[in-house]
């Protein structure tokens, strides 16, 4: 019973949007830079994901056509939403709106809903005849609830197939990653021959099918006008109804715009690069050392070896800083801005870039906002009215 509709549930439902704005992408209300996910999928949590729990929920709501119930339905819902609590705190998943998608979920389970449910399957159970237009106007009634009814059975397929594609996204990234590393890859014409020379590599093709349309999407387009500082734009909105549509699009473009991973030499972690490409030593918090693998590098008698020198021009937040430098020196010329503002805009990015460069956590997390053009001009006339 409804196995057809469930499948084509499966493939056809809408289940989330990203907006695409120029080199970044917009999920659930957050920004990350286009390509992002290669770096939340190389994670260990997901290259190796535990589906015992999805499993688990896709047994039992397999059986559950056999004999339905209203309790196996509130039980359906209860196993799902505790799936995707699991689901919370991997470094993938962790970018959908939790609360978002548990709130659809009520909807979708409500007691109203649940008592429609069961109706309709009451009604294909046992061959509903409609000889009465009494009957026939409940039947009506029904129909608009069916739709809800089959996509509440679908959930559960659809988890699974996500798990699935995230683990095989996370392989291939990760296969993808050992290559360029492998090459030296350290722009963006080798990191399209690395790439190239991956779609072609016979063994990879047969595992990752990257023969036979390895970036094919299915998924709906929408344009969307946004207004950024009292401009308008146009941009990308993107329907997809599977994850490994939007996984495989992220990686293809993200490496289109020159964002990639690299692996640290000394922590062998894997840090994303947007615009650094020389970058060899990540800057996040190295565990064994209490400071970022930059600062380990310059100072080698921490670690007792040969350290290859990292330039200070290698540095992401060097980059933003010489950006935003240029910046203020046109504008200055332009005549946007006087010469006083001009240089306490100057000293304030000093500042921050010197901030950035001793403490890690604020270089992660808030750097890049305070050296937005806006915030840098706000600070400077606030250092001027003091
Ligand atoms: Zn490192």
């Amino acid at each position: 019973m409804f196995e057809n509709d469930i499948q084509d549930k499966v493939k056809n439902s809408n289940l989330f949007e990203v907006v695409y704005k120029k080199d970044k992408f917009l999920l659930d209300g957050k920004e990350y830079p286009i390509g992002y996910t290669s770096y939340l999928a190389i994670q260990e949590e997901c290259r190796f994901m535990d589906n015992k729990r999805v499993k688990s929920l896709l047994a039992f709501s397999e059986d559950l056509l056999q004999d339905l119930t209203m309790d196996k339905l509130s039980y359906l819902h209860k196993i799902i939403l505790s799936v995707l609590n699991s689901l919370k705190a991997n470094p993938f998943f962790g970018i959908f709106d939790y609360d978002k998608y548990a709130d659809k979920l009520n909807l979708l389970f409500s007691d109203e809903r649940l008592e429609q449910y069961m109706d309709i399957y009451i009604v294909y159970r046992d061959n509903y005849v409609v000889d009465t237009a009494e009957k026939a106007d409940k039947l009506d009634r029904l129909i608009r609830a069916f739709d809800d009814f089959i996509l509440a059975l679908s959930i559960p397929k659809i988890l699974d197939n996500a798990i699935t594609q995230l683990t095989s996204y996370s392989s291939l990234v990760f296969q993808m990653t050992h290559r360029i590393v492998e090459r030296g890859a350290r722009n963006k014409s080798q990191l399209a021959d690395a790439f190239g020379d991956f779609l072609n590599n016979p063994y990879l093709q047969f595992t990752f099918r990257t023969d036979t349309q390895p970036f094919k999407t299915r998924a709906t387009v929408m344009p969307v006008i946004e207004n950024v500082n009292g401009e308008n734009y146009i941009f990308r909105k993107v329907y997809y109804n599977n994850l490994k549509d939007f996984l495989n699009t992220d990686l293809f473009e993200g490496y289109i715009h020159g964002h990639y991973l690299w692996r640290c030499d000394i922590c062998d972690r894997y840090f994303f690069m947007t615009t650094a490409h020389k970058q060899l030593y990540c800057s996040t918090k190295n565990p064994k050392y209490g400071v970022p693998c930059s600062y380990v590098a310059k100072h080698p008698e921490v670690v007792k070896r040969k350290m290859e020198r990292q330039k200070k021009t290698d540095s992401p937040y060097y980059l933003l800083w010489q950006k935003r430098n240029d910046l203020i020196r046109k504008n200055k010329s332009l005549g946007k801005y006087d010469e006083t503002i001009s240089a306490k805009a100057k000293e304030y990015i000093d500042d921050r870039f010197d901030e950035a460069q001793i403490n890690c956590d604020y270089a992660e997390t808030q750097f890049e906002k305070d050296m937005e053009m806006e915030n840098i001009y706000k600070a400077a006339k606030e250092m001027l009215d003091v």
